[in-house]
């Protein structure tokens, strides 16, 4: 996963605040956390930056296919166990009779399901990390066994 120190020495490390941020360093931060696009750092859409845009937009890639929760997939890694499905606590608050006991969801509010092998996340901001109130639960990613899932 990418750090923030490695996306701050992909900014031109002017701190001219063109971006709404103090320091190249929060806005290293704020990228990460996904509270501003790269594009806002019109610095670095100049051509003398053009090489460090390059890696910034490679390094950044897969932040951007995150959920608002910052979840990630790995499809080429998940093998459809369902681990992840059966051991989050919101799929067991509201599909107790479905998902949380390996079955089909019952309920439209459940986040994992498993779907042609593959597990797909429905509906990220019924998550515990989505929203102000969020924790930082992780028990999805900490029952996979082939690091197919990740927080951003
Ligand atoms: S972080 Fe927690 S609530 Fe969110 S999908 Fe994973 S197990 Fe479910
Ligand atoms: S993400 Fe991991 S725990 Fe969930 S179904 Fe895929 S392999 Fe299993």
């Amino acid at each position: 996963m990418v750090s923030v120190m490695e996306i701050y020495q992909l900014t031109p490390k002017l701190n001219c605040k063109k971006c709404g941020l103090p320091t190249c360093m929060a806005f290293a931060v704020a990228l990460l956390a996904r509270e501003k696009q790269i594009e806002d750092c019109t610095p670095l859409l100049e051509p003398k930056y053009e090489e460090k845009l390059k890696k910034l937009r490679e390094v950044m890639a897969p932040v951007a296919g995150a959920t608002e929760t910052g979840l990630i997939i790995h499809e080429d890694r998940c093998y459809g166990c369902g681990n992840c499905v059966v051991a989050c606590p919101v799929n067991v608050a509201n599909d107790p009779k479905g998902s949380a006991i390996g079955l089909g969801p019952k309920s439209d509010k459940v986040i994992l399901v498993v779907e042609d092998g593959v597990v797909k996340c429905l509906n990220p901001k019924e998550c515990r990390r989505f929203g102000p109130n969020r924790i930082l639960c992780n028990l999805c990613t900490a029952t996979c066994p082939s690091k197919a899932i990740e927080f951003v």
